[in-house]
Parts: structure tokens; sequence; C-alpha cells
């Protein structure tokens, strides 16, 4: 008989054991959220909870930051363009913040009030056309970062001339993913891979021993084909590529970065641009900003700030690598030519 209850002791003393430290509990979720599809693979004991947080949290940050919808932040501004500032959340008022010292880091190449160029093409919309030479003119004499008026005293924002408007999108999932990757840490989650429609963050180690790894997407070819893989982990990676949204007109292929210079798709000689940073809201204000840009300033801006790394890809098949994350990559594809200056 006392036989029979020790054991029963030490069976129930084993399980509490095994329940409290199995090994890899792992929840993946996939959602529609901020006009993308979101993927968050993640590890840990509060992974089911870390997961409903910062899903809560994404639909707050789509609510206020969406140029779609018409009670958001952003679009309370788009409306009162040329007519009167409009008082903000905190995190938009430092987003759009942010954004402005983008642009002022890609000489303009960033700019988050694209939005007149950006619902002209329509890109990815039912509305999707080339405009007219007239159209884009008119429209490029409304695209100027330099025209958002910040009012640090009550959190507003405004735009000097009617018709102006904002577009956050080129920058919203970096700090989204941020986001993410802060309430996973409070929730003591130790490894995770959050996939905001192709931002990535990979959070510690896969499965707690190796490097994550992401495959840099063969821009000539459809999705899922790589051209190589990057080993990492605790790191943001963002690319900004012609093959992510565009339509083809008289065989001829329009995406969805538009250059603000010229009011058209940027036609610089990089056709995609992954940068590797801590945080996300670098990476994706940064990738915008350096495609556009063209690969030699692209290339002086990223070696010029520290902690961020990036990798090009051109028109013509060469990958460009920065010097800090060069250990980190492997080409593996033979048709690309690899670039170590
Ligand atoms: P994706 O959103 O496809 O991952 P990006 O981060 O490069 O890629 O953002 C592209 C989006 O940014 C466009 O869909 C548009 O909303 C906006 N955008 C386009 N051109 C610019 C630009 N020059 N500056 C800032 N935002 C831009
Ligand atoms: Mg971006």
């Amino acid at each position: 008989m006392e036989l029979l209850f020790l054991i029963l002791i030490i069976s129930i003393l084993f399980l509490i054991f095994f329940t409290k430290n199995k090994p890899n509990i792992v929840s993946e979720k996939s959602y529609y959220i901020l006009g993308t599809l979101i993927n968050l693979k993640v590890f840990g004991k509060e992974s089911e909870k870390a997961i409903d947080e910062a899903i809560e949290r994404l639909i707050d940050i789509d609510n206020k930051m969406s140029a779609f919808k018409e009670s958001s932040e952003i679009s309370k501004i788009n409306k009162n363009a040329g007519i009167a500032l409009q008082t903000v959340s905190n995190e938009t008022f430092s987003l759009i913040d942010k954004s402005i010292s983008y642009s002022e880091l890609s000489e303009g190449a960033f700019d988050p009030t694209i939005r007149p160029l950006v619902s002209l093409w329509g890109i990815g919309t039912k509305s999707e056309r080339v405009p007219t030479e007239i159209e884009i003119n008119d429209n490029l004499k409304l695209v100027n970062y330099r025209d958002i008026i910040l009012n640090k005293d009550d959190n507003s924002i405004g735009l000097k001339k009617q018709n102006q408007s904002i577009d956050l999108g080129g920058i919203a999932k970096g700090y989204a993913a941020d986001e993410v990757v802060n309430i996973f840490l409070k929730h003591g989650i130790k490894s995770a891979i959050i996939d905001l429609g192709g931002n990535i963050f990979v959070l510690g180690n896969k499965n707690n021993e190796s490097f994550w790894n992401v495959g840099i997407q063969n821009p000539f070819m459809p999705r899922g084909e790589h051209i190589g893989i990057l080993s990492l982990k605790d790191k943001s990676i963002v690319t900004s590529g012609n093959y992510e949204r565009f339509f083809i007109k008289d065989n001829k292929a329009f995406h969805h970065i538009i250059d603000p210079k010229t009011g058209y798709p940027s036609s610089s000689n990089v056709i995609s641009a992954t940068i590797i940073s801590d945080n996300s809201i670098d990476g994706d204000g940064l990738s915008t900003g350096v495609y556009i840009m063209g690969l030699d300033k692209a290339l002086d801006l990223i070696e010029s700030i520290k902690g961020v790394d990036a990798i090009f890809i051109t028109n013509d098949k060469n990958v460009f690598v920065t010097s800090g994350i060069r250990h980190n990559f492997k080409l593996s594809n033979t048709e690309f030519i690899y670039n170590n200056n």
C-alpha cells in the first residue's frame, strides 16, 4: 500500500516537472492586418497569450495609422490638410517625426507625403493605371515632407497645402514589428519568428540552438525562390522589392515604390533592397529610401550607419552585401554575382 502511494507521488511529481519544462510549446497563427498577411510563430510557455496581445496591438496600430481607414488619425490629418492641425496619439506623432528623419537621411527619397502619387497610380488596387504627365506633375507638387507641420506642445500634426496627404505604408510595418517584439519579450518569449508581410524579425535562436535562416527572395522569380540565405538572431530583415506589388501595361512593369523626384515608380538600378537592423522601424524606413536612391548612394549610406547592414540586388543580377553582414549571408544561386567591395 505504502509502495503504491509512493509510486503515485513520484508519478505526479514527474508529470508536474514535464509540463512545467515542456521544451517546445509552439504557437503559430496567421492574420490579415495592416493590409498584409501576418504570420507569428512563437516558442514558449506564454506563446498563445503573447500572440493574442500582439494581434490586439497590431489592430490598434492599423486603426490609428492606416490611410485607408476613414476614422484613423492619418485620415484625419489628411482630411484637414491645408486647413487645420489634428491632435494625434504619442505613437502616431513619433512615427511621423521618425519618418521625417528618414526623409532627411535619404535626401527626400523616402517621403511620407507620397500618398497623392500612390493614390494616382493605384498600384495593387482596382484603379491601377499609368497616369498622364499632367496628372503626375500636378500631384508631384503636393509631395514634400517639409510641408508636414508638427506641434510638440499639443501633439498635433498638419499639412501645409490642401490635397496633401500622408501614407505611412513604407514604415508602419517596421514600427509594428518592433511593438510585437516588445510584447513577446514582456511575456518571456525567447524564440519567435515575426513575419509582417515579408518584414521579418527573428527573435532569439531557432529551437534555442541555431540561428534562424531567412531566404532572400529572387526578384526575378515567383515568391519562395531564394538567391541565398541569411542566418541570424535578434534582427529585423526588411526587403523592399519591385516584385512586391506591380502591374504590367504594354509589356512594362510598374511597381509600388514611387520616386518623389519623378512621380514614377523608382527606376534606379536597385530592384531589391534588404536592410538588416536591430529595430525594424529603421529597416522599413531605410529599405524604401535606399531602393530609390540607387546602388552607390545606398551602399554609402548604409555603411555609414552603425549596426545597420544591407543586401542589394541590381537589375543586372549583381548582389552587394555590406561589411557587417557578410559572415551571415550565403549566396546560393549561381546566376547572381557576388560583389564584395
Ligand atoms: P512593402 O510595403 O511592399 O513591404 P515598402 O516598405 O517599400 O514595401 O513600402 C512601400 C509602400 O510605401 C508603398 O505601398 C506606399 O504605400 C509607400 N511608398 C511608396 N513610395 C514611397 C516613398 N517614396 N516614400 C515613402 N513611402 C512610399
Ligand atoms: Mg519600407
